[in-house]
């Protein structure tokens, strides 16, 4: 994996000032690319010193067992899993915090990554578990070890460290606890950066109000309008449903996109992204996602519409993935990526219905370098 730029754009006038297509425009509101390029991940301010900051590490990986639920109902499922018996719930985790990488990441939209990176943190398992996974080892449990909470705000601390402009958890959904806690260890040691919450969509409204005072910004999907394609893909046909409602209480509770200035680029440090994946043969349910938040929230959220699908299962499928290779015969569309004409036509969708500010993508995203490597790094 190289850093490169953002494969991210902003404001749909710029694509309309480009070639034919308006394709590989830089937006004029963006800063030049030259001011875009990644620093190559070098520390900025010194390292952070964590130990002298933090209580004795008296607590053991997953953290007290306050913590870890007894019966869990930390996201939609509810599955009551006694995760501080060690049970595993049916998103995988049980009562280990589980951390595969915890570095810059330079692929974000814009005001999220800049050229400085986004302190990113991967956790194992998810409650989802879309088929078409674009971090399967990830979303799997394959990766990842066990850390206690003063180590994960460790790891926050070592982050702004290093210049990132914020601290960004990936599917946090079922540690939100101690990933709570670990926030406000580091904060209580300095940390000043904004918190970004990364999440699939699928998550309470009582479990997203927990996080007031802690999260600044929800990087948020938006998968499916459409119940059949959420059972479908991800067993979850209450998807749509469920998204509204945590979206409702997101946008109450860090209100509309804010931005303050680092290294003369915009830094959000308040507001709700929302994320929409485009899916093979789906351009019809990504239009209705597009209207229906769109006309719920308007400018109260930005959109991001993303045309990295990458069909990872086909490569797996090939390498003899017994699991891969029957998900494909029940879900072929899986194995194509999302041709560039629907991906234009969604993005002209959104241009006519008036949405302002929103973030595209440029050709060539759907690569697979853009998926980090989960090697423990920063972990
Ligand atoms: S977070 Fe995991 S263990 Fe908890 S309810 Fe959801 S699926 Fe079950």
């Amino acid at each position: 994996m190289g850093s490169g730029p953002s494969p991210f754009a902003l404001h749909p006038a710029a694509r309309r000032g480009g070639d034919a297509k308006g394709r590989g425009i830089p937006p004029c509101c963006l800063p030049p690319v030259s001011r875009m390029l990644p620093t190559g991940g070098a520390a900025r301010g010194g390292e952070a010193s964590v130990a002298q900051f933090l209580p004795p590490a008296s607590r053991t990986a997953g953290g007290p067992v306050s913590l870890v639920p007894e019966s869990c109902g930390l996201c939609p499922r509810a599955c009551g899993a006694n995760r501080a018996a060690g049970e595993r719930g049916a998103c995988g985790a049980d009562g280990d915090l589980v951390v595969a990488r915890a570095a810059l990441h330079f692929w974000e939209e814009p005001p999220i990554s800049g050229s400085a990176g986004s302190g990113t943190v991967f956790f194992a398992h998810c409650p989802l578990h879309c088929l078409y996974c674009q971090n399967a080892p990830l979303a799997q449990g394959r990766a990842g070890r066990p850390v206690s909470v003063e180590r994960l705000a460790a790891m926050c601390l070592e982050l702004a460290g290093q210049g990132a402009l914020n601290v960004n958890f990936v599917t946090p959904t079922h540690y939100a606890p101690q990933v709570r806690a670990a926030v406000a260890l580091a904060r209580q040691a300095g940390l000043r950066v904004p918190v970004v919450w990364n999440t699939g969509g699928y998550e309470t409204p009582e479990a997203v109000r927990a996080n007031a005072g802690v999260v600044d910004v929800y990087l948020t999907d938006f998968k499916y309008a459409d119940a059949g394609l959420a059972a479908r893909y991800s067993q979850a046909p209450d998807y749509a449903q469920v998204a509204l409602a945590a979206l409702d209480a997101m946008v109450g509770q860090v209100g509309v996109p804010a931005f303050d200035e680092v290294d003369g680029q915009p830094r959000m440090v308040r507001g709700v992204v929302v994320r929409h994946l485009v899916l093979p043969g789906a351009l019809e349910d990504s239009k209705r996602v597009v209207r229906l938040v769109h006309g719920r929230f308007g400018d109260k959220v930005r959109l991001s519409l993303m045309n990295q699908y990458t069909p990872v299962l086909s490569a797996a499928a090939q390498a003899g993935d017994a699991w891969a290779q029957g998900v494909l015969r029940r879900c072929p569309e899986l194995a194509r990526t999302v041709p560039d004409g629907e991906y234009e036509e969604l993005l002209d969708f959104a241009d006519e219905l008036g949405v302002q500010d929103y973030f595209w993508q440029e050709g060539g995203a759907a690569e697979e370098s853009f998926i980090p490597p989960f090697d423990l790094t920063g972990v």
